[in-house]
């Protein structure tokens, strides 16, 4: 529990004697959020609002909240929220990076029996409290739904609410922020046996959806795993890009309607990237939509499929050319599932790593620096530290611009030359990972050529990425034939093209260039 616990949600949730209660169990501190702003101001809320204005009350929030967070010694608190502390977006995804917040949900009956008299209450005042409440509800929704995960406690004790809470706080998960579709991505070392069963619950029927590599390996294990459930329906897929198409989708569809799934079950991709956008998709689109667990086994699907609930199939040679956004519900990591994959696919994920560790995370990049051959034999710490990290990152960005409009654009570094030399290969010489290794040795060139990226971080780049044992030797590579491909992307607009560069670690933006400029410093690569 290395960060605070923030409780969020309605009036008469059961914040403050929930996160009382988990201090006492964890001996942690508590922290009645209101109070404290109070005392920093010496009156009360409602006498703060009236003389200071709701703006200076939420400054002070705000103070009080980063100080929590940059502490810089003791224990991690347990910390009840004001019913407005989190509404403005930018704060609470900040919260949501640097705390684990659990929103705890009643229903309208439930919050007026609790509160009782609403003389207290002034913003129940009236004569239909209960109707208050649902109009409350209804305009906070989006500061609440934003959490780690809701909690219902209607018909629950108060020690059954504070142990769910517990739970979420120690499985310390990394959110995505997605609105009522936000999710929590745990990540640890055998979470398969541990925790899947509770994460996927008691859904009408489970699908389980994998591939032949996977489930010949690790297939047994996920069955002893789903033991308590009713046993799922499998289908397992022919593995590899070749058969992401939408034949696999339908077998997802038909095996499911079989099997009498209706719109409560649940679909579980267990499996790689083709797995994981294959079953997102048919799970997106069964029924209209139902919900999905994901279970990534390979590096690649650790940190960048897992986050951003991109879905879909190509369309034979078209990648990804049909699909849905359709987050998944949750997803687990489980680290000790890699110890399987193929190095060249395990090495190929390092480029993304890398990537992912330039543009968010300085000290992801010199943990990769400093791991010399300790990533050969993978030990479980050294990837879940991996795997946390980057998709810290990840969702930090996705959260930012769940629909692509623009932010989550800097992904996209190494991709302009790498897809174009992707492509030339016929996506078979070179791995999509060996692509964008050489397209990011190409956008940090270019982009010292630009004057933009500093020659030191071009070389460091370079000599991380060859130490992990990718390609970096772009005379190798057929550039004049990938130049003519460059701008065949969809970051095309017109002449003019958003290439993005790296101006240090952690300064990774869009620049618009014109793209017969961008094809010369290619060429002159
Ligand atoms: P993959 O799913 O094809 O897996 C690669 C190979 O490894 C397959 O043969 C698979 O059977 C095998 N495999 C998987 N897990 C294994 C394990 N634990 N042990 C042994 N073998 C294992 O490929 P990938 O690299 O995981 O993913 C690539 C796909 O992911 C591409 O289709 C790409 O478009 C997609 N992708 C999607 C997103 C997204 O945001 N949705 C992000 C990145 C990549």
């Amino acid at each position: 529990m290395r960060r605070p616990l923030l409780l969020n949600g309605f009036m008469a949730t059961g914040k403050s004697t929930v996160g009382a209660l988990i201090a006492r169990r964890t001996g942690r501190p508590f922290i009645d959020l209101d109070q404290r702003v109070e005392q920093k101001l010496g009156m009360g809320i409602a006498e703060a609002f009236a003389t200071l204005g709701e703006g200076e009350f939420r400054r002070v929030e705000r103070e009080e909240l980063e100080g929590l967070w940059n502490r810089s010694s003791g224990p991690a608190p347990v910390v009840a929220l004001g019913g407005g502390a989190l509404v403005r977006r930018a704060i609470r995804l900040d919260a949501l990076d640097r705390s684990v917040i659990v929103t705890l949900e009643a229903s309208p009956e439930e919050i007026v029996r609790r509160v009782g008299s609403t003389e207290s209450r002034p913003l129940l005042a009236g004569s239909d409290p209960k109707r208050r409440v649902a109009g409350l509800l209804e305009l906070r929704q989006r500061a609440y739904t934003e959490a780690h995960a809701r909690v219902s406690t209607d018909g629950l004790s108060l020690e059954q609410v504070a142990s769910q809470v517990q739970r979420i706080w120690q499985e310390d998960g990394i959110a995505v922020g997605a609105f009522e579709n936000s999710y929590a991505v745990q990540i640890g070392s055998g979470l398969v046996g541990a925790r899947l069963a509770e994460v996927l619950g008691a859904p009408s029927r489970l699908v389980l959806v994998s591939d032949h590599n996977v489930f010949g390996l690790h297939g047994e294990s996920m069955l002893r795993a789903l033991a308590a459930e009713p046993a799922p329906a499998v289908v397992v897929l022919e593995p590899g890009e070749e058969h992401k198409q939408i034949g696999a989708v339908e077998r997802i569809w038909r095996t499911a309607l079989a099997a009498g799934a209706d719109r409560s079950a649940l679909l579980l991709a267990f499996g790689g990237g083709v797995v994981s956008d294959v079953a997102g998709f048919a799970a997106a689109s069964y029924m209209r939509g139902i919900p999905w667990v994901g279970v990534p086994t390979t590096l690649l699907s650790m940190v960048d499929a897992s986050v951003g609930g991109k879905t879909g199939i190509d369309l034979g040679q078209a990648k990804n050319a049909a699909g849905a956004f359709h987050q998944p519900r949750a997803v687990l990591c489980d680290v000790e599932l890699l110890r399987t994959e193929s190095q060249r696919g395990f090495r190929s994920a390092l480029a993304e790593v890398v990537k992912t560790a330039l543009i968010g995370d300085r000290e992801l990049l010199e943990l990769l620096e400093t791991s010399g051959d300790r990533l050969e034999t993978r030990p479980s710490e050294l990837l879940e530290a991996i795997v946390r990290s980057s998709i810290r990152v990840k969702a930090r960005i996705v959260s930012q611009d769940e629909r692509e409009g623009g932010l989550r654009a800097v992904l996209n570094l190494g991709h302009t030359v790498g897809h174009a030399l992707e492509s030339c290969a016929g996506y078979s010489r070179l791995t999509h990972g060996e692509a964008v290794s050489l397209g990011m040795v190409a956008a940090l060139q270019i982009g010292v050529a630009l004057g933009v990226t500093p020659p030191e971080l071009s070389d460091r780049v370079r000599r991380l990425l060859s130490e992990l044992g990718l390609p970096t030797d772009l005379s190798q590579e057929p550039l004049e034939q990938a130049v003519a491909l460059i701008g065949h992307d969809k970051k095309r607009r017109g002449q003019r093209l958003k290439f993005i560069a790296a101006r240090d670690v952690e300064q990774v933006e869009p620049m618009d260039l014109d793209l017969e400029q961008l094809r010369e410093l290619a060429r002159g690569l």
